[in-house]
């Protein structure tokens, strides 16, 4: 190809059509459809036709090849014209017709209550969440500086949110650097296993991903450059850890103290605190007898050990779970050899381009074509929002084993066809990879043949014996087999029910917390607590996503409400504002119901979605647009105000 034009206003007309063979055609129609005000081009005869409930998503949207030849075409067309009519964009469509035109080209009919969630995951025209209010107007002269723990992805966007409002906060952070679980799992191999297009801010959408999939190492520089770009940086105390909340009661606050990197412990006075510690942030081993026997080197996989060179070692990973799969593909090559002690294997998605680039045609386009990003961020969130869902709801009629619905049992036959065609001719690992429990029992991972070709490897040994004991060689199986290890790597997840751990929080009258919660923790919308008034919490329980939509969009989500109540509280001159009991029994009871009816919630299932009692603690059953409804602003019946 010729040199790249440095615009689209000098590209031509070849150019462009070179540049439009690596197209995403369902949403580049309603992204030149919006730009340049053309409704034709979100046409019938090129609309994608699988946008419907799907796991893997079929490409183009499914379009023939002639749809695909026709659209592209078009698209070709309505690109000249733009240039040539000096790259002016049109004004934006307000009507609810145009809205729906153009949203439900990608969707398929929706009810009309979905389109302001799908217009805010858009980003335009506007972004919707910005506050349309300031801290100073509404409550003029009064004090409310708000603590935020956790410099992560929801910290960040609920310290943005509060600086756009004026809100005075801080944000503890007990790490050296932003990015939450990005900074801290820096494993071989960690990369985001969703769409970075989705995991993304709404507010910071960008053109430039180098991979639909991020590497580790982009994702965390995506937050450390949200927090320069939004001017947060310096708004963070690093090295900081909050180790106390207590509420006054007396003066409506919240003492908070915290430990500065050099030992020092400082008590300071806020008017809310909002927890955004994540799930995923406490390493959790094996009960295992034995382990610290170990004569080798052992580590977590968040706590990567970058001093160790694994090059020509004996390496035991113990885990097959979502960090497994990106470790072990990542150093099977350079080890001496492999043990994987695998206790139960995982479900995997088809996924081939999971370590792809972006193509460059699509690549210029989204640098040189106003919002196309935009759309094919929002085609990415779209077919993963409710469509998913249905693959995992139980029905209780269903009583073959392995499945929990015919849906679910059909989606079981497909993903063992594509596992038994990854290990063909080695039945002995076929048999050991059929995993037992129903698809989305727990999180689905994404294959592109890396793990079966580490797996069938000549230096790699798949042990599926249970562990016996962990000996200062290596690990003793129940067959009495001992598996001599120079390093053992724990992958083997979170103690992710264990929220806010290391931090007493004490509320009125003393209530703790952690005693309050024990191992089931329960928050109104994941977000507020009886008994614990102006505590806020962000990815809290049972907001975690398996089948429908996005995590970052959830906390978005949690970030809006937690604003409208700083916005409540300041416009209505209460201090303080705490859940009534009540209201979290009744949602909870209809959480529980809903989580027991998801693949995930049901008995014989272990996942870490689940505290220790067997309750889900961790995930949302209801739909997403339920969430986004919900969060829209608190309701004052649901509060009492002090
Ligand atoms: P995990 O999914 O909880 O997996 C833990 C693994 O350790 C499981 O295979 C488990 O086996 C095994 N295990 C635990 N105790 C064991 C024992 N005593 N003996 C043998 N095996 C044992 O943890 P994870 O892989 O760290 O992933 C946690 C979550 O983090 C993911 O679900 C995902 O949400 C997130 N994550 C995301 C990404 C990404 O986006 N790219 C990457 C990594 C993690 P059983 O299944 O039999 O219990």
């Amino acid at each position: 190809m010729t040199e790249q034009p440095s615009s689209l206003g000098t590209a031509s007309d070849e150019f462009l059509e070179a540049m439009l063979r690596d197209a995403e055609l369902p949403s580049l129609m309603p992204a030149l459809a919006y730009l340049t005000g053309d409704l034709e081009l979100v046409a019938d005869d090129v609309r994608p036709v699988s946008n419907g409930p799907t796991v893997v998503l079929a490409p183009q949207g499914g379009l023939t090849p002639d749809q695909q030849h026709l659209a592209r075409r078009r698209a070709l067309a309505a690109l000249a014209r733009f240039r040539d009519g000096g790259c002016l964009a049109a004004a934006p469509p307000t009507s609810l017709e145009a809205q729906r035109a153009l949203l439900s080209f990608m969707t398929g009919p929706v009810d009309d209550r979905y389109l302001p969630m799908l217009g805010f995951e858009l980003g335009l025209p506007d972004d919707v969440d910005a506050p349309d209010w300031q801290a100073s107007a509404l409550g003029p002269g009064r004090s409310f500086r708000v603590a935020i723990i956790g410099a992560g992805m929801s910290g960040l966007a609920m310290a943005f949110r509060l600086q756009q409002a004026g809100v005075d906060f801080v944000v503890f952070e007990r790490n050296d650097d932003v990015g939450g679980v990005w900074l801290e799992n820096r494993y071989p191999g960690c990369r985001l296993d969703t769409s970075n297009f989705c995991y993304s801010y709404s507010f910071l959408q960008r053109d430039d991903w180098p991979h639909q999939y991020s590497l580790g190492s982009e994702i965390r520089e995506y937050f450390q450059e949200a927090s320069d770009k939004l001017g947060l940086r310096e708004r963070v105390r690093f090295r900081t850890e909050v180790t106390a909340a207590r509420f006054d009661e007396t003066a409506g606050e919240w003492e908070v103290t915290v430990t500065s990197a050099d030992g020092g412990a400082e008590s300071l006075r806020f008017g809310a605190v909002i927890s955004a510690v994540g799930q995923l942030n406490t390493p959790s081993f094996p009960d295992i007898p034995g382990r610290e026997q170990f004569a080798g080197r052992s580590f977590h996989s968040a706590r990567w050990d970058e001093s160790v060179d694994l090059s020509g070692l004996r390496v035991g990973v113990i885990g097959s779970g979502a960090s497994a799969y990106q470790v072990v593909p990542s150093i099977g090559g350079s080890v001496g050899s492999l043990h994987l002690f695998q206790r139960t294997p995982p479900w995997t998605v088809p996924t081939p381009n999971y370590h792809a680039g972006l193509a460059p045609g699509l690549e210029w386009l989204f640098a040189h074509v106003p919002y196309y990003h935009r759309w094919f961020r929002f085609y990415q969130f779209w077919t993963s929002v409710e469509g998913r869902r249905d693959f995992a709801a139980v029905d209780p009629e269903w009583t073959k084993p392995g499945s929990v619905s015919a849906k679910n049992e059909a989606l079981r036959q497909t993903l063992t066809a594509h596992l038994l065609a990854e290990y063909e001719g080695r039945p002995d690992l076929q048999e050991k990879m059929i995993p037992p429990y129903p698809p989305y029992g727990k999180r689905m991972l994404r294959d592109n043949g890396a793990w079966a070709r580490t797996l069938t490897q000549d230096n790699t040994e798949l042990v599926t014996e249970r562990i016996e004991r962990i000996t200062p060689s290596g690990v003793l199986t129940a067959d009495g087999v001992e598996h001599e290890l120079d390093v053992l790597i724990y992958c083997t997840g979170f103690r992710a029910f264990d929220f806010l751990a290391g931090v007493e929080v004490t509320g009125r009258g003393g209530a703790d917390l952690h005693e309050q919660w024990g191992s089931e923790p329960c928050a109104y919308l994941g977000i507020t607590v009886p008994n614990f008034p102006n505590l806020f919490c962000l990815y809290g329980p049972n907001t975690n996503l398996v089948v429908n939509g996005s995590i970052v969009m959830f906390s978005e989500c949690a970030v809006h409400y937690v604003l409208e109540s700083v916005r409540l509280l300041l416009a209505t001159g209460h201090r303080a504002m705490e859940l009534l009991p009540e209201v979290l029994a009744s949602y909870q009871f209809r959480v529980d119901e809903a989580n027991a009816l998801m693949a995930w919630g049901v008995a014989g299932v272990d996942n870490w979605y689940k505290g220790p009692s067997g309750r889900v603690t961790q995930n949302w059953p209801l739909s997403t647009l339920e969430y986004w409804e919900l969060t829209r602003r608190p309701d004052e019946e649901h509060y009492e105000f002090l």
